[in-house]
């Protein structure tokens, strides 16, 4: 479908939740993406971290077929072999005693909040501490849990229990009572501007959280999979998280969210406590394994590499203030008098996909994107941020 019949179509048909880029991507393969003209684009955003072996990746495409063949769903009232396989993987590498499986990063949150609830209920603990500038999801829940007002307007009112803290030991010190359960992080602000969580401060938090016996939730929704160069980004740190979330890439392109307990929280959701009706769809998690068993520490390793290489060029642009962010995780803070929005749409025109956040150029590249196509990129990127 041509953009401009699309654009009409959409706008006929569909909520207006979303302002969209002028480009209705038709097919692609890895990191180039075609229109129905025939126009090629560098995919600098991967659906959104989702697509993370890049577009139709082969390995991933016959796991999805494979399922497909066998049976499409299996309900949770059944044992699901991809389930299985995809929970084993993930414990054997995280160290996870179990996981439950959802749909959508908010879903995975959802179930974080309420684990951690009913892990603090018996001693009358439900309040959970997140960050200002965080972004946990969409839900009521989760846009609660997200410390950033413009996603509170209008929705009101909302759960009780949480509180928001500046990304520092005194503020966070400052919002725990005697009823706080929780603290939820991410270790880059993806959402909220692409922005890196201090060190120093998250291995304070850490070992707050072990003194204290308050539960670490790790939300990996878009920092998890590999995109920082480790399995996890908390991995980089030493964190000690009791809950890690994870959704977007995980699924290489099906909708999957996770949400791993370790130790202290294994065995809190009991039967009946919580459910979803396609959690762990058996297309998506059979997808889901093809992915995971590539992130090997060879793989994690050419990540860190090609993100040092992919950084190293974009911080030699004139106008480029700052690269902020972790591996793949990549914010672009420019000083060039353009919103990002006027820049991410100009390197649209030039054929490269890349998103924002904030006040920055945000780019999520699939990890498996070529070193040559990292030069295209940083060329496009260089033409439309200094000019
Ligand atoms: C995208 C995102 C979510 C929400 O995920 P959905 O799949 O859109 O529900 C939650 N947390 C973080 C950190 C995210 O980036």
């Amino acid at each position: 479908m041509d953009v401009k019949t699309a654009a009409e179509l959409d706008e006929k048909y569909i909520a207006k939740t979303y302002g969209r880029f002028d480009l209705a991507p038709e097919r692609g393969s890895g990191a180039e993406i075609f229109d129905s003209d025939g126009k090629r684009y560098i995919d600098c955003g991967s659906g959104i971290a989702v697509n993370l072996f890049g577009i139709c990746d082969e390995k991933w495409k016959e796991a999805v077929k494979g399922q497909i063949d066998k049976i499409q769903h299996i309900s949770n009232l059944y044992y699901s072999e991809p389930q299985i396989r995809l929970a084993r993987m993930l414990c054997e590498k995280t160290g996870a005693s179990e996981v439950f499986f959802g749909n959508s990063g908010a879903e995975a949150n959802e179930c974080a909040i309420k684990a951690a609830r009913k892990y603090g209920s018996a001693a009358g603990r439900y309040e959970i501490i997140t960050l200002k500038n965080s972004f946990h999801g969409r839900t009521m829940a989760t846009i609660t849990a997200t410390g950033q007002e413009e996603f509170h307007e209008y929705f009101g009112p909302f759960l009780e229990g949480f509180r928001y803290a500046d990304p520092t030991p005194d503020s966070v010190a400052k919002c725990v009572t005697d009823k706080t359960c929780a603290i939820m992080i991410e270790t880059v602000q993806c959402e909220g501007g692409v922005i890196d969580l201090d060190e120093d401060f998250l291995k304070w938090l850490d070992a707050f959280c072990q003194e204290t016996g308050i539960l670490l939730i790790v939300d990996e929704v878009q920092t998890g999979n590999g995109r920082t160069g480790y399995l996890y980004s908390y991995a980089e740190f030493g964190l000690r998280p009791d809950i890690v979330t994870t959704a977007k890439g995980i699924g290489g392109g099906l909708p999957l969210g996770v949400c791993m307990f370790f130790e202290r929280c294994a065995g809190v959701l009991t039967a009946g406590t919580h459910g979803s009706t396609f959690g762990g769809n058996a297309v998506a998690c059979a997808g889901a394994c093809s992915i995971v068993e590539r992130l090997t520490g060879d793989f994690l390793a050419e990540v860190r590499g090609k993100a040092a290489y992919f950084r190293a060029n974009l911080s030699r642009i004139k106008k480029v203030k700052r690269v902020t962010g972790r591996g793949l995780v990549i914010g672009l803070d420019c000083d060039n008098g353009k919103s990002p929005k006027e820049m991410a749409d100009a390197c649209l025109e030039k054929g490269l996909l890349v998103l924002t956040a904030h006040d920055k150029v945000r780019l999520l590249p699939p990890l498996t994107i070529k070193k040559e196509e990292i030069d295209e990129a940083c060329k496009i990127l260089e033409e439309v941020i200094d000019i």
